[in-house]
């Protein structure tokens, strides 16, 4: 197993960025940047042995500098949508920077996917950490929030993503990874034959008005096209005339995931593609994911040349319920001042 650095570009403000390339001694491969603490690089072994790129991303550090569709990104302090840009913590309320009509998008503009973070290194295990402050009141968030995010490629082809912090006042956490997966590689085209399950048998449908808000119900997936507690092909039930579906333009919804106990990590999901052969399975700790089928992609110039469009990835985004911290049903993502925030997330690749 190795770490080696290499100069990813210069940002307009004159700092150097680095892409941090973790390699194990199956020959699997990631890069990670100290911009935006963003995946950029995922390669797995198919069933052949050969290496698959299985992530989208970029060439260049201008593109990340935009990076609309948060190709790779740690989003935070809070992943996911905030109907009207506010909310309140101890009857205090607090109003966000709107980026998506009047509400919040994965923390508002400029986010922790857009900063610049510090990063450490651990060879012994595969690991590069990287942390920054998150000033009291970044995009109107309360608090000072010290967070941390650590990659490591473990040998059994883990990237394995944990995330700690704590904040000096009550505030959210809800931190998430953004990676949009191919698993046949990230070139490949359609996601419609790749294989997932989710191991939960609720979604949260969102409201009439398109806005992708969820109306704080939690409805049962069964006989739905929402319907993955077991392994369907994506591309099966997504063109349905489902008013879910047409509201999210295809899969752009949150499932509650079973056996949710705070701190305990446990499988989620899992994804094969029969082309490669490779497997996803993905663990964690959270009482809720996003499945996103990348619906809003179009004519984006990605990787070596690839163009990907709508539908050619998806995001497996692990979290709290969207808009949470103002829906009483759900479970809240209030991290309390001096408390620790731990999370963990796993992406296991293999082959069938
Ligand atoms: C959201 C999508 C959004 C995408 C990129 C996902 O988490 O649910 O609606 O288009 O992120 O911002």
């Amino acid at each position: 197993m190795s770490i080696s650095v290499k100069k990813f570009g210069v940002l307009p403000s004159g700092e150097e960025i680095s892409l941090y390339c973790i390699e194990n001694e199956k020959k699997a491969y990631i890069e990670v940047m100290d911009f935006g603490a963003i995946l950029r690089v995922a390669k797995m072994p198919d069933q052949d042995q050969n290496l698959r790129d299985v992530v989208l991303g970029y060439d260049t550090l201008e593109q990340y500098l935009d990076n609309g569709c948060f190709f790779g990104a740690t989003v935070g302090r809070s992943g996911n949508r905030i109907e009207g840009s506010k909310f309140s913590i101890n009857g205090e309320v607090y109003h966000l920077t709107p980026n998506e009509k009047e509400n919040n998008l994965h923390s508002g503009p400029n986010g922790f996917e857009k900063k610049v973070w510090e990063a450490h290194m651990c060879q012994e295990t595969n690991t590069v950490t990287f942390s920054r402050v998150s000033p009291d009141g970044e995009n109107g968030f309360p608090g000072e929030f010290q967070i941390s995010v650590s990659y490591t490629l473990t040998e059994k082809n883990e990237i394995d993503i944990h995330y700690e912090g704590v904040s000096s006042k009550d505030t959210i956490a809800n931190m998430t990874n953004h990676s949009y997966f191919n698993l046949s590689g990230h070139d490949s085209g359609s996601i419609y034959h790749t294989k997932l399950q989710i191991l939960a048998d609720r979604f949260t449908p969102v409201g009439s008005n398109g806005e992708s808000i969820p109306t704080g119900e939690e409805a049962p997936v069964e006989n739905t096209p929402m319907d993955f507690s077991k392994a369907k092909e994506m591309g099966q039930d997504i063109e349905q005339s489902y008013e879910q579906l047409i509201l999210g333009n295809g899969y752009d919804h949150n499932y509650v995931l079973r056996d949710y106990v705070p701190g305990k990590v446990r499988t989620i999901a899992y994804a094969e593609n029969d082309a490669s052969g490779i497997t996803m399975e993905v663990e964690s700790d959270t009482p809720c994911v996003q499945l996103y089928t990348a619906n809003f992609v179009d004519g984006e110039k990605g990787k070596e040349g690839a163009v990907y469009n709508r539908r050619e990835a998806f995001c497996l985004e692990t979290q709290f319920a969207p808009n949470s911290i103002n829906q009483p049903n759900f479970v809240s993502p209030v991290l309390k001042a001096q408390e620790k925030y731990d999370s963990r997330t796993v992406y296991r690749f293999g082959v069938k």
